[in-house]
């Protein structure tokens, strides 16, 4: 990596031969309505003045970056930072992006506000923004993640959001984007459709990047202020790919800054349960984009698996698809089993209960620690917290048959 990266996306919406606008007509209006009242936010100051005061005084930014000391001492060598997006209003970093996006419904004038969810934490975040502005809020959600989240789906409908079941398909996240989506395409004039991850059709994945890229900027700042230089390796896991982006993007131009994307691998790479977009996929079209795709050799999606629902998801944002492609990014997995291990070690060491999604990028560092140097500086992203996940972590341990403790 010498030489500078073009400025993605390019004006049709592409990183790389990636991302672009695979919708239906109908959806073409909405979407440059969307992208005119982006580019006109982006040139008022008083968007952002209201985006950053909400950050510092509704969610509690900046958040803190965590010297992990007994975690560097298990592994003898670097200094290991944790970046506390668990300690976001909500418990994790969507609410960076909800936050951004209602804001920008507001300017729009659209105050129906729509989303889909899959663990339920996006639905969460964006069920806690329209409170804050009184919007209203409908939520899709597929039958199957309501079972597996009904705290979540309790926390929305407190919120004052309506929930509402999905049960096609394998009722899971991409069914609930499938009807997110066709609400979209039947309410459009008065509805804004907040998409919770670095995916979905132009200019979406930038938009949600932009929102998400506050992580990053606090480090850099962060890191400097402590250390007096640059963090070394930067670690963060991949669902649709939000929190990763977010923090990555600041350093992407930064040779010296080695990045790894860590992907929920489920029950094995070489198993037919694994979300493991990147490593096992191949690019096709999926929800508005083209970008790397779980399909079979003819091109059916296939449902993905991971013990965590918020990386269980067969797509990934068309940006690390690119970034991928590039090599700028190493794109890894680690296993359901290898995230339940984490979350202990995490936990006991450091006592931070870690989200699932976010115990595959601690996971990883069995496998990263071992190449660092002694002065490396290493940051993870502690996406969110675990609290969530306690009864899946909980009854995963029994069926184990080892001991939470
Ligand atoms: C949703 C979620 C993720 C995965 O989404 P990205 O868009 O890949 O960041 C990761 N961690 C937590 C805590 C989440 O809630």
């Amino acid at each position: 990596m010498t030489t500078a990266l073009p400025s993605q996306p390019d004006a049709r919406g592409r990183f790389g031969p990636y991302g672009g606008r695979f919708v239906p007509e109908t959806l073409i209006p909405a979407l440059e309505e969307l992208e005119a009242a982006y580019a006109s936010a982006c040139q008022d100051p008083a968007f952002w003045d209201a985006y950053r005061s909400l950050l510092a005084e509704y969610v509690g930014r900046p958040t803190p970056l965590t010297y992990a000391e007994r975690l560097t001492a298990h592994f003898g060598r670097g200094r290991i930072y944790l970046k506390r997006e668990d300690l976001c209003h909500t418990g994790a970093h969507k609410i960076n992006n909800a936050l951004g996006q209602v804001l920008l419904a507001l300017r729009m004038g659209k105050r129906r506000i729509i989303a889909e969810t899959g663990a339920g934490q996006h639905g969460v975040a964006t069920a806690t923004a329209c409170a804050r502005f009184g919007l209203e809020c409908v939520v899709y959600m597929g039958a199957r993640d309501m079972e597996r989240q009904r705290l979540n789906v309790e926390r929305m409908q407190l919120l004052g959001a309506e929930v509402r079941a999905v049960r096609s398909g394998s009722a899971t996240l991409k069914d609930a984007t499938n009807e997110a989506i066709r609400d979209w395409v039947t309410n459009v004039r008065t509805t804004f459709y907040v998409i919770g991850s670095v995916v979905g059709p132009h200019p979406y994945p930038r938009l949600v990047r932009d929102f998400q890229r506050i992580i990053g900027d606090e480090v850099r700042e962060q890191m400097l202020r402590r250390e007096g230089r640059l963090p070394t390796h930067l670690v963060a896991c991949v669902g649709g790919g939000s929190n990763a982006i977010g923090l990555f993007y600041p350093f992407l131009q930064e040779p010296s800054v080695q990045l790894y994307g860590v992907e929920a691998a489920g029950l094995g790479l070489d198993t037919d349960h694994t979300a493991a977009t990147l490593s096992r996929g191949r690019p096709g079209v999926l929800h508005g984009a083209y970008s790397y795709l779980l399909q079979t050799p003819d091109g059916q999606v296939l449902p993905a698996h991971s013990i965590s629902a918020g990386l269980d998801y067969p797509g990934v944002g068309p940006e690390h698809s690119y970034l991928r492609d590039i090599r700028r990014v190493h794109y890894e997995a680690a296993t359901d089993s290898e995230a339940l291990q984490a979350v202990r070690l995490l936990t006991r060491l450091e006592g931070i209960l870690p989200a699932l999604e976010t115990a595959h990028a601690i996971a990883f560092l069995n496998r990263l620690m071992p190449e660092t140097n002694p002065e490396d500086l290493i940051v993870v992203n502690c996406s969110g917290r675990g609290d969530k996940d306690l009864a899946t972590i909980v009854s995963a341990f029994e069926e184990a048959e080892e001991d939470v403790a």
